[in-house]
C-alpha cells in the first residue's frame, strides 16, 4: 500500500475472505405472503446485484398492488384470527425464537448481508447481525410487560403495520421495525430495499422455521412503486418508513387525511464535534467510524466535522495519516474497512458530490489507496477542508465516504454552525470534560448525541430525529409506543 506517513504502515496484509460455502441462496425468490412463498401476480422479475462485482446474485420478485393487497389481507386475517388473541407470554415466546434462530444462522445472515449490501464482513458479524438478534431478544422481553411499560393505562395493538425499510442496513432495519411490532400484537406488511432484499427473503425462511402463524409477518419485494402501494393501501394501521427524506415527504403526503398512524426516520448530516481538550486519537477514530466505516452508508453517519482552531492541523494531519491506511476491498474480507458502495446510482450519487465539492472550492483530498479491480462500484475515503456552511456537502446528506470539516473557536459559535441544518438526527462529542458534554448534548438538536464515542447502538436505546431527520422513536420502551392505543 502507497503512503505519505510519516511512520511505517507499508503493512502488506495476506487476503483473508470469509468462507461462502455454508450459505444457501436460490436463483430466485418469491413473495413473503401468508406463510408461503407466492410467485407475484403479474409475474416479474427484478435482479438483485453483488454490489463488489456488478454481478447479478438473484432475481426477486416484484409485488405489485395485487400482491400487496394479499399481504394485507393475509396480515389482517392473522392478527383477528391469531396474533391478537394469543397471549402475550406465547407471542413473546416466538420472538425469543427468532432471536436465537439469527443466532443460530449468523454466519449465514453475516455472508449474505455484505454479499447484497457491500458492507465489510466485520460490520455485518459484529453489528449487523447481533444487534439484529439483540432487538428481538430485547422486544420479546416486553411482550408480557407492557402493563408495566404503561402503568394505569391499557394498550392496545393498533392493527396490521407497513413498514418500508432501506438498503444500509437491511437485516437490521427489519429487526427494529418487526421486533416491536410483534411484541405489541400487531401483524406486518414488510417491504426491503431493492438493491438489498436477501436477509429479508432469508429471515422469510427462519419464520416459516420459527413456525410463526402465517400471515403475521409478510414480505413483499419491490421498489417504490411497491412501497406506494403499503402507503396507500387502506387497511393498513400505521406506516413505519426509514428512508430518504425526499420519500418521507411523500409519505406523509400520502397519508394526510387518514387515521394511519406514522413513524419516519429519515436523512441526516450529523455533526461530529471536536473540542481542544479531547484525546485526539481517540477522536480521530471514532471520526473514521463515524463516516469511513460502513461506506457512510449510514444515515446518523458523522458527515459534518467541527475541529477546534488549535487542534486544527493536528486533527486534519492525524485524519489523513489514518485515512491511508484504510483498505477498500472485498466486503467478505475480514481486513477490509471501506466495502462497496451499494449501487451504481448511489456511487453516481457521491461522485457528484465530489465534483460539487471540488467546484464549491473546498480543499480536497482523497487516500491513496488502490480500488479493486472486480467491476464492482468503490469510492476511496474522501475529506473537504476549508468548507463553509453554505456549501452544499455541508448541508446536503451525501450518503458515501466523504467529510467536510469546518473550524470554530468558540463552544457558542460550533453550536449555532452544528444547529443550522435541516436535519437533527445525531450528534458526536469528542472532549474531556463532562460539564461540557452535558452543556453540548443540552444545546445540539439531534435525537441522538454520542460523547466520546460514535455509531454506538443498544436496543435499549430510543433512536430518531429532529426536523428533517423525521418523528416517533425507534428502539428501547419507547419504540413500543408507535404501535400501540393507549387508553
Ligand atoms: P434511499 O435514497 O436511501 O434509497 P429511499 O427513500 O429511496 O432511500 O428508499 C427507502 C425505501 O423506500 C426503499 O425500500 C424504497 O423502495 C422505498 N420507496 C421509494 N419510493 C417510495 C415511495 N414513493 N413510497 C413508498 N416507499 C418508497
Amino acid at each position: 500500500m502507497k503512503s505519505k506517513l510519516n511512520f511505517n504502515t507499508n503493512w502488506e496484509y495476506a487476503e483473508a475472505p470469509e468462507n461462502r460455502d455454508h450459505i444457501q441462496l436460490n436463483k430466485q425468490y418469491d413473495l413473503f405472503i401468508n406463510g408461503q412463498f407466492v410467485a407475484p401476480t403479474k409475474g416479474k422479475y427484478f435482479n438483485t446485484l453483488n454490489p463488489a462485482t456488478g454481478k447479478k446474485l438473484a432475481s426477486i420478485a416484484e409485488g405489485t398492488a395485487e400482491d400487496v393487497e394479499k399481504a394485507v389481507q393475509a396480515a389482517r386475517h392473522a392478527y383477528d384470527k391469531y396474533w391478537s388473541k394469543l397471549s402475550a407470554k406465547d407471542r413473546g415466546k416466538y420472538i425469543y425464537r427468532i432471536a436465537r434462530l439469527i443466532q443460530e444462522r449468523a454466519r449465514e445472515f453475516a455472508v449474505i448481508e455484505s454479499l447484497d449490501g457491500g458492507k465489510p464482513i466485520r460490520e455485518s458479524k459484529a453489528v449487523d447481525i447481533p444487534l439484529s438478534a439483540a432487538h428481538f431478544f430485547y422486544y420479546a422481553g416486553w411482550a408480557d410487560k407492557l402493563d408495566y411499560a404503561f402503568p394505569n393505562r391499557r394498550s392496545s395493538p393498533v392493527g396490521v403495520a407497513g413498514q418500508i425499510i432501506p438498503w444500509n442496513f437491511p437485516l437490521l432495519m427489519a429487526a427494529w421495525k418487526l421486533a416491536p411490532a410483534l411484541a405489541t400484537g400487531n401483524t406486518v406488511v414488510l417491504k426491503p430495499a431493492e438493491t438489498t432484499p436477501l436477509t429479508a427473503l432469508k429471515l422469510a425462511e427462519l419464520l416459516q422455521e420459527a413456525d410463526l402463524p402465517p400471515g403475521v409477518v409478510n414480505i413483499v419485494t419491490g421498489a417504490g412503486a411497491t412501497g406506494a402501494a403499503i402507503v396507500n393501501h387502506p387497511d393498513i394501521d400505521k406506516i413505519a418508513f426509514t428512508g430518504s427524506t425526499e420519500v418521507g415527504k411523500l409519505i406523509q403526503n400520502s397519508i394526510a387525511g387518514t387515521n394511519k398512524k406514522v413513524t419516519l426516520e429519515l436523512g441526516g448530516k450529523a455533526a461530529n464535534i471536536i473540542l481542544e481538550d479531547a484525546t485526539i486519537d481517540q477522536a480521530v477514530e471514532g471520526i473514521v467510524n463515524g463516516i469511513y466505516f460502513n461506506q457512510g452508508h449510514v444515515c446518523c453517519a458523522g458527515s459534518r466535522l467541527f475541529v477546534q482552531e488549535s487542534i486544527e492541523d493536528l486533527v486534519i494531519q492525524k485524519l489523513k495519516d489514518r485515512m491511508e491506511t484504510l483498505i477498500v476491498g472485498d466486503p467478505l474480507d475480514k481486513n477490509t474497512d471501506i466495502g462497496a458502495i451499494n449501487s451504481k446510482s448511489q456511487l453516481e450519487t457521491i461522485e457528484k458530490y465530489i465534483e460539487v465539492g471540488k467546484g464549491e472550492g473546498a480543499q480536497f483530498f482523497q487516500s491513496s489507496c488502490s480500488l479493486p479491480s472486480t467491476g464492482g462500484y468503490w469510492c476511496r475515503p474522501t475529506l473537504f477542508t476549508q468548507t463553509s456552511q453554505s456549501h452544499r456537502i455541508v448541508q446536503e446528506e451525501i450518503f458515501g465516504p466523504v467529510l467536510a470539516v469546518q473550524s470554530f473557536r468558540t463552544f457558542e459559535e460550533v453550536l449555532t454552525k452544528a444547529n443550522n441544518t435541516f436535519y437533527g438526527l445525531s450528534a458526536g462529542v469528542w472532549t474531556d470534560k463532562g460539564s461540557k458534554i452535558f452543556k453540548m448534548t443540552n444545546k445540539l438538536r439531534a435525537g441522538v448525541v454520542w460523547a466520546n464515542t460514535y455509531n454506538k447502538f443498544d436496543p435499549t436505546s430510543p433512536f430518531g430525529g429532529y426536523k428533517e431527520s423525521g418523528f416517533g422513536r425507534e428502539g428501547g420502551l419507547h419504540g413500543l409506543l408507535p404501535y400501540l392505543n393507549l387508553n
